[in-house]
């Protein structure tokens, strides 16, 4: 483990005080069992909700488990595939399959034939060289600005370094000549929801895609790989195996910090009971999106500084029932036409029924094992849209359910039925480019502990289950 370049931090001082864990996602409750590990014997989970899970989020329906948060893994998922192989043994990990690109009016594509067409070769071998040599000089590049770390955030980089990786991700691509590349930024980070390159600080692309990861779509996997179980199955099996103490239902509306043992109040309101409740803690571990915790926490200046910069966007997750329309070839389709545009479009779905009983290409697209071992003839989807502004907005939510019936009628699916719609806030917390400039991501790794307090979860490091995984790791590997 190497842990050199990053701070020595502190944090709970004896096994016996009193830990207050404010939220039950993966974060939350993998922070509090590794804390439970070390010792420590007084840790609670306040989780507002009525389960823990948080964005992994997975609903069984005609036998498999449809992920509305968390879907994939990448090649650099060990943490998670150490969580599964621990907590959800049964629980396979499998290839996620190819994907469709619809690029234009109903005419479908592979992202591996796109990225190749990119290139402007004419054979596949010539542009598949092209690529990996591109891949092999990132990786020169990224081990000559990083050097060797041992978690998915590396050290503060040196000003000369910073300079370097300054901007968005297309600013970082551009000044190293790695254009060739940036189909798969775009893939990685647009086509899953995180928001375009020519705005994404260069950071986020480098942390959660290394160059591993692009020579994972090399392999007949293709480097994508969900479970065949559901990923909110690792949350709750981690609190239950670990019997955390874990008070569902318990929505923290106000966190104040004085000096001294038990100065951390936390008040609660629960369901079932109309007043609030307030319980002393002596530390503190807040694991939602820090900018959803601005009028809750009383923040000092620094922190305020640091977190008011974190801007976020939103997601919708709707599963729908159909009659069979217009598919693609595999069971993940992503609407290429339509995921540049701003607001909630409907930019990938996902037929996690077809996809978990390998039913792909043309049986999937015609039809031809409809539908699968339950024979029933309906098409059960779940659709994916996104956007900055705020989904609970009654205008807004106008324009989200408009965009996503238009969408289905496109597509010619009969006799929808919505059997569960989610809706995300706080979707990858982020800072912009300038102020990863700035080393706004590790001035707050500096403040860990300097206020009675751990800040987890996706907005201090990127938005997915690896990364809010191999933060806690770092925060454990650094505690002193
Ligand atoms: C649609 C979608 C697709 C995704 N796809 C992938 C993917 O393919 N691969 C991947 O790795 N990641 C993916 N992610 C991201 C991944 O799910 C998250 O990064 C991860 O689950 C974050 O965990 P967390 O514990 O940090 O936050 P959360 O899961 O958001 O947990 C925070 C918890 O805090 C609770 N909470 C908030 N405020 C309060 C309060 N005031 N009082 C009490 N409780 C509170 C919330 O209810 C929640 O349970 C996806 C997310 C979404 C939404």
């Amino acid at each position: 483990m190497i842990t050199t370049g990053y701070p020595a931090i502190s944090g709970p001082k004896s096994v016996n005080d009193r830990i207050a864990v404010v939220g039950g996602g993966i974060s939350g409750v993998h922070m509090a069992s590794l804390l439970k590990e070390k010792g420590y014997k007084n840790i609670k989970i306040f989780e507002m909700r009525n389960e823990v899970g948080g964005k992994a989020y997975s609903r069984l329906r005609r036998g498999v488990y449809n992920e509305f948060g968390t879907i994939f893994l990448t090649d650099i998922y060990d943490q998670v595939a150490n969580m599964v192989k621990r907590y959800t043994p049964r629980s396979r990990i499998k290839s996620k399959g190819l994907s469709s690109i619809m690029v234009r009016e109903f005419e479908f594509s592979t992202w591996r034939a796109l990225l190749a067409q990119n290139t402007g070769e004419r054979t596949r071998e010539a542009a598949r060289r092209r690529i990996q040599e591109a891949v092999e000089r990132y990786d020169r590049i990224h081990t000559c600005l990083f050097g060797n770390y041992s978690f998915e955030l590396m050290p503060r980089p040196t000003p000369e370094v910073m300079r370097q990786i300054q901007g968005t991700v297309q600013d970082f691509l551009e000044r190293h000549d790695l254009m060739l590349l940036a189909p798969y930024f775009r893939t990685y980070l647009t086509a899953d929801g995180y928001g375009f390159i020519n705005d994404t600080a260069a950071i986020y692309g480098m942390a959660w895609v290394p160059p591993a990861v692009i020579q994972g779509t090399f392999t007949p996997e293709n480097g994508f790989w969900i479970l065949d179980g559901a990923f909110q199955a690792i949350v709750i099996e981690t609190a239950k195996q670990n019997q955390l103490n874990v008070h569902l239902e318990a929505n923290v509306e106000r966190i104040k910090r004085l000096p001294g043992p038990g100065g951390i109040q936390i008040t609660y309101s629960t369901r079932d009971h109309p007043s609030v409740e307030t319980e002393h803690f002596d530390f503190l571990v807040l694991s939602p999106a820090m900018n959803s915790l601005l009028n809750i926490v009383d923040f000092n200046a620094k922190e305020r500084h640091l977190f008011s910069r974190l801007y976020n966007s939103n997601f919708v997750t709707t599963l729908i029932e159909s009659d069979n329309g217009i598919r693609g070839n595999d069971p993940q389709v992503y609407y290429n036409d339509a995921v540049d545009q701003d607001d909630y479009p409907v930019f990938a779905s996902f037929n996690f029924y077809h996809a978990k009983n390998n039913i792909t290409g043309e049986n999937h697209r015609l039809g031809i094992r409809e539908n699968g071992p339950d024979k029933n003839p309906q098409e059960t989807q779940l659709y994916y849209q996104t956007g900055f502004a705020d989904p609970f907005a009654k205008d807004v939510d106008i324009m989200i359910q408009s965009k996503l019936v238009s969408h289905l009628k496109k597509f010619r699916k009969s006799n929808p039925r919505v059997l569960e719609q989610t809706k995300w806030g706080y979707y990858f917390p982020r800072f912009s480019g300038e102020d990863i400039a700035r080393g706004y991501i590790w001035d707050v790794l500096d403040m860990q502990g300097q206020f009675n307090t751990w800040y987890i979860g996706s907005s201090v490091c990127f938005e997915s289950m690896e990364s809010v995984l191999e933060y806690n790791n770092l925060l454990m590997s650094i505690f002193h």
